[in-house]
């Protein structure tokens, strides 16, 4: 609903959210990067945490309640491209992030996921990013099969001041 009745203040926000100066490697374009050199808007940006190589934010399109994206800092669409520090780093920020969900949501399981390439569904191919999405015994009702669309009762304000507490 937040989406849809997005006001001219809101839409003004947004652009300006995209306004940022990112470093050389960086894409300025790229939302996950102009996240990694704002620090100062992390609510408006739902980046829930952030550490020396990862930065974990809520999706803003969920499939679930509950969905977020971890993804490293620097700006690389493939895994070969990650040094083993990112990649350990982000496995262990995946296992943080799923037993943090565990604790405040209680789901029944996650689906946890990488998208690499355009053909494989990646929405931003260019910067690598894994889902988390919480799934619950049930969770797929008559909405998701008949009509495509998918019921989130929680609001992302609430969810993102759960996790960043
Ligand atoms: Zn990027």
């Amino acid at each position: 609903m937040a989406y849809i009745n997005e006001d001219d203040e809101a839409k003004k926000t947004r652009k300006e959210l995209q306004n940022v100066e990112v470093g050389p490697n960086a894409d300025p374009e790229c939302f996950l990067c102009q996240a990694v050199f704002d620090e100062t808007r992390d609510r408006q940006r739902l980046v829930v945490r952030r550490d020396a190589l990862t930065i974990t934010v809520l999706n803003r399109f969920p499939y679930n309640n509950g969905h977020v994206l971890i993804a490293p800092r620097c700006h690389c669409g493939v895994l070969h491209g990650l040094t083993l520090a990112e990649k350990t780093a982000l496995l262990q920020e995946i296992d943080r992030m799923t037993a943090l969900l565990e604790k405040i949501m209680t789901p029944d399981g996650f689906n946890i996921g990488l998208n690499m390439g355009q053909s494989a569904g990646a929405g931003l191919p260019g910067h690598l990013h894994w889902h988390i999405v919480p799934r619950w015994n049930g969770d797929i009702n008559y909405m998701t099969t008949i009509g495509s669309a998918k019921v989130i009762p929680q609001s992302l304000e609430a969810l993102w001041e759960l996790l960043v507490e």
